[in-house]
């Protein structure tokens, strides 16, 4: 067995990987391996795979064995394409490291540039380049990252806040300038670069402790163990936990040859987006600084310019873009990004550099890209035929669809306010809060419950879990492919980048703009799609998809993919109507119980409660049936036809009683009794677990003429419409139900009602009664309960509730050490456990559909709306899942990736099958053969050939969780 390849070359028009291996090279290995084959100008270099940091981590950080020869190797074919040499005296070869994951952390791992600058190598660049000044610049560069991610970060070193090497070394160089006067780092000339290298040497010394290393390969492995060592470092951490990135991943180390794009006026560097990534909008879309490094464009240390003509803002008319000041290599650069795109069917995010002329490409991956750009980008793509449909679908994230339902400033309020300062719109929609100077205020803040922005000079990754729960961001520097944009795009999160009038001062919390100054503590109002800061709270207006055609059309295509309905939880007509336009297909859920705290029915309510007869009971309740016919009414109108459920009263009625002494003496005034008799009927309806007490079914069974009530209200109102000529469909539903015996009880009374009324009124309608399935025993009944049962919906709130044994409304206390300790490690009750409660949910759908084939079944509970809950109930074959309104266009698009991800599933299994079937043929005749020679060695092998061709023949398993 030939040993493990840990190292995979790219270069020369030729690549070991290609796009397909992310998992062992790493997105950004991958790429490159990718760009190599399609003859993009990519400078060459190889990536060590993620298995070796997995080996890594499982060795005490040990490497394997053969590592270090293969690395050799691959440099040499590095120095041969580049007829330079690694460590080299007169001709030196420098190189990058970088890391790499399947999924791209932007910025959250190492990078280590202009390895191989030593005091050996200097002199022979110097000579070959007659640039001292580029080199003395590499240096100081390669200084300030080595010695912060190899020296500081990797070694584990604390230093005191504010006091990391890379920030006394960024102090130091802040001084020289200041000495000099100058303001950017291009105006040091080479004597100022040597002797500032000569400080950052001793400062490394003093800070760290140790000499910086003066030789090529030390600084090589240094730089890998550094990338490796950043996996687990605290940034990439938070983001993996924010993000769900698995911690066995590990991310590849790709090393590859430097090339500079600070080598004077015709060097270049880049960051470029084949579109728009803010917008959606098909145009070529990017940043460049000439005469620069890559970092001096995402850094934000000086404002990069835009890429061409097209794309320049309003007051960018001056200002010279690529396509002006490099024409011939902008078209290069243009013709480059358009094979990119189509060759990846996607929007690329890329990296270039130009050096002395030459173009370079350094990366290529999948832009990230904000919910409407998302959506905007799908729906364009199809239009040019560069993608189906169904890529399209899968291409916009469900929460994306979030993003989009989200708020924005009203533009009323926004004319009437004068803007506070202007700077570029990096993330859309409006936000408002209070501002917050640091990241670990904001996450305390957050934590308080108060909606903050995370005002900053500029963001780093060190503050992602404060730009994570802040509501919007606002930056006085960087660009569009600054930190901060990249990620709060990414989260789809209102941000503000590079808006330069404002002046940022973290120490004393205060942030000034034309003369005003702002502290912690006070409101601003973001419009990150514009790129415009009001002082004060304006007003937010919530978001309005309708309007936005691309959306449209991708809902349309949407519900023409996906096999699951979905309707809503409404109690008002008003909420019918919203969910109406949301995409909703019927009511899943009405609560009956909120309709009875209306200050007109709660009185007539209480009554019912106290009354000590059935004949006082039915009296109050004769008063509340017109108002719940109203509802109904008001309900099925606004549904026009569409199946509404209505569930029976659940809560038990002590929640509908005043629980403190003034207000108890009133309602004894008003009800016409003494108050110890009142207190008597509290104190009677008391429980000590009301979750597990009289609620539900168990009320309609006590007191009948509740539900005789309710289930006349319902078809009064459907009789009404139904002499209108506007269709109903209604499905009565018991709630809280364990054993079949109880159904039945409660379904004699519902449909005794409906008979009646459909003699009265003299009209017939359709109507259903069915069930939740919210208790554990009735999922393990359902074969009975469905016998009567006409529908099913799980009430997995309860149902999660009763599985767990855990209060829903008690959860809060120990459900964070829970989560924390990984115990579980999403919450139950958002997400639904499909290991517990899924079982007993597929076990429910599959007995109650044992005895009633057509029955009918969906989800009511808070899961309903919840992507990955959803597609669990495609799984199980439910017919629908009903959420909240503002939740509906997310449960069609989860309801479509279910539907695409079990047709590739099922695709993916077809070949396989007939595979297994030519086996067992095959199989069969070896068997057959061995069976001839009748001795015992071949029976045994004709048994074992037999049972693994079995297995293979034997149909995918069912449909359902895996
Ligand atoms: C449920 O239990 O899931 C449900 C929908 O009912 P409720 O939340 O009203 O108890
Ligand atoms: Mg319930």
């Amino acid at each position: 067995m030939s040993p493990a390849k840990y190292v995979y070359f790219f270069g020369g028009g030729k690549a070991d990987g290609n796009a397909a291996m992310k998992n062992l090279l790493g997105g950004k290995g991958a790429n490159l391996a990718e760009m190599g084959k399609l003859g993009i100008p990519v400078p060459p270099g190889f990536t060590i795979t993620t298995e070796v940091c997995s080996h890594y981590y499982a060795n005490k950080r040990q490497y394997p064995a053969t590592l270090k020869a293969e690395l050799n190797k691959a440099i040499g074919k590095m120095e041969k394409l580049m007829g330079m040499n690694f460590d080299d005296t007169t001709n030196p070869l420098l190189v990058s490291v970088r890391s790499g994951a399947r999924s791209s952390m932007p910025g959250m791992m190492e990078t280590v540039l202009n390895v191989g600058l030593t005091s050996k190598t200097i002199p022979g660049l110097i000579a070959k380049t007659g640039n001292e000044r580029f080199v003395y610049d590499a240096y100081r560069r390669l200084m300030m990252m080595y010695s912060d991610v190899v020296m500081e970060k990797a070694a584990g070193i604390e230093l005191a806040h504010g006091g990391g090497i890379r920030e006394q070394l960024e102090h130091e160089m802040q001084r020289v300038k200041n000495a000099k006067g100058v303001s950017l780092d291009t105006q040091l000339d080479v004597n100022d670069l040597k002797t500032l290298c000569d400080s950052f040497k001793a400062i490394i010394k003093k800070v760290i402790g140790k000499e910086f290393p003066d030789d090529s390969y030390e600084q090589l492995w240094g730089g890998i163990h550094a990338v490796f060592a950043s996996w687990m470092g605290k940034r990439a951490v938070s983001y993996r936990r924010i993000e769900g990135i698995p911690e066995e991943w590990g991310t590849a180390v790709s090393v590859q040859a430097m090339v500079f794009g600070n080598m004077g006026d015709t060097s270049a560097t880049g960051v470029a987006f084949t579109r728009n990534p803010a917008t959606g909008e098909d145009v070529f879309f990017g940043e460049w600084l000439p005469n620069a490094q890559g970092e001096d464009v995402v850094a934000g240390i000086r404002t990069p310019l835009p890429l061409n003509k097209r794309t320049k803002g309003e007051d960018q008319a001056a200002v010279q873009s690529l396509e002006e000041a490099m024409p011939a290599l902008y078209k290069q650069l243009d013709g480059i990004q358009q094979t990119l795109e189509k060759h990846y069917k996607d929007m690329q995010d890329i990296e270039f550099t130009i050096q002395e002329g030459t173009l370079y490409m350094l990366q290529t991956r999948v832009g990230k890209r904000n919910g409407q750009s998302a959506i905007r980008m799908a729906v364009n793509m199809v239009e040019s035929k560069l993608i189906d449909k169904e890529t399209a679908i899968s291409r916009v994230k469900p929460e994306q669809l979030d993003e989009l339902l989200h708020p924005s400033v009203d533009p009323i309020a926004e004319k009437k306010a004068g803007v506070l300062a202007k700077g570029l719109p990096a993330g859309p929609g409006g936000a408002c809060g209070q501002i917050v100077f640091t990241a670990d205020d904001a996450a305390e803040w957050a934590k308080q419950g108060k909606k903050v922005i995370l005002v900053r000079k500029e963001t780093s990754p060190e503050d992602v879990h404060g730009m994570h729960v802040a509501q919007a961001i606002l930056t006085a520097k960087g660009g569009m492919t600054s930190h901060a944009a990249l990620v709060a795009r990414g989260w789809g999160r209102c941000c503000i980048v590079g808006c330069g009038t404002l002046d940022v001062n973290a120490s004393t919390k205060t942030m000034s703009v034309n003369g005003k100054t702002l502290r912690e503590g006070d409101y601003i109002t973001l419009n990150g799609s514009k790129g415009l800061v009001y002082e004060g709270q304006l007003s937010l207006l919530p978001a309005d998809p309708e309007h936005n055609l691309w959306y449209k059309k991708l809902m349309t295509w949407v519900d023409k993919v996906r096999r699951l309905n979905v309707r809503t939880n409404a109690d008002t007509p008003k909420d019918a109507a919203q969910a109406i336009l949301f995409g909703a297909e019927g009511i899943g859920l009405t609560r009956t119980e909120h309709m009875f705290f209306g200050p007109d029915r709660i009185g007539a309510m209480r009554e019912m409660i106290v009354a000590q007869t059935r004949e006082t009971r039915e009296k109050a309740l004769a008063k509340l049936l017109p108002f719940q016919r109203d509802d109904f009414y008001g309900i099925f109108k606004a549904m026009a036809g569409k199946p509404v459920t209505i569930r029976l009263l659940d809560p038990p009625l002590h929640e509908f009683l005043p629980q403190t002494e003034p207000e108890t003496a009133t309602l004894a005034v008003e009800l016409g009794i003494t108050v110890e008799a009142l207190k008597a009927r509290i104190s009677q309806l008391h429980e000590l677990n009301p979750m597990l007490g009289h609620r539900g079914c168990r009320l309609g069974i006590a007191y009948p003429e509740i539900t005789t009530m309710q289930a006349r209200a319902i078809f009064e109102a459907a009789a009404m419409l139904t002499k209108e000529k506007i269709k109903v469909l209604p499905e009565v539903m018991v709630p809280l139900v364990s054993t079949l015996a109880e159904f039945k009880h409660q379904e004699v009374l519902i449909r005794n009602a409906a008979a009646l009324v459909m003699k009265e009124q003299g009209v017939r309608f359709k109507y259903l009664v069915g069930t939740m399935i919210e208790i554990p025993r009735a999922a393990l009944t359902a074969n009975e309960i469905a016998r009567d049962a006409e529908f099913f919906s799980f009430g997995t709130n309860d149902l999660t509730q009763m599985t767990f044994g855990f209060s829903r409304d008690d959860v809060g206390g120990f459900l964070p050490y829970y989560l924390e300790s990984k115990i579980l490690a999403v919450d139950p009750f958002q997400t639904i456990d499909q290991t517990g409660v899924g079982e007993l949910i597929q076990m429910g759908v599959e007995r109650g559909r044992s005895t009633r084939p057509d029955l009918k079944v969906g989800i009511c509970g808070e899961h309903g709306g919840e992507p990955a809950s959803v597609k669990f109930c495609h799984r199980v074959r439910m017919n629908y899942v009903s959420c909240s309104p503002f939740r509906v266009p997310i449960a069609r698009l989860a309801a479509a990736h279910a539907m695409i991800e079990e047709k590739a599933k099922t695709a993916a299994k077809k070949p396989a099958v007939k595979k297994a079937a030519k086996k067992t043929k095959a199989a069969k005749k070896t068997a057959k053969k061995a069976a001839a020679k009748k001795s015992t060695k071949s029976i045994r092998s004709i048994k074992s050939m037999k049972k693994p061709a079995k297995k293979a023949t034997k149909k995918p398993v069912k449909k359902g969780r895996k």
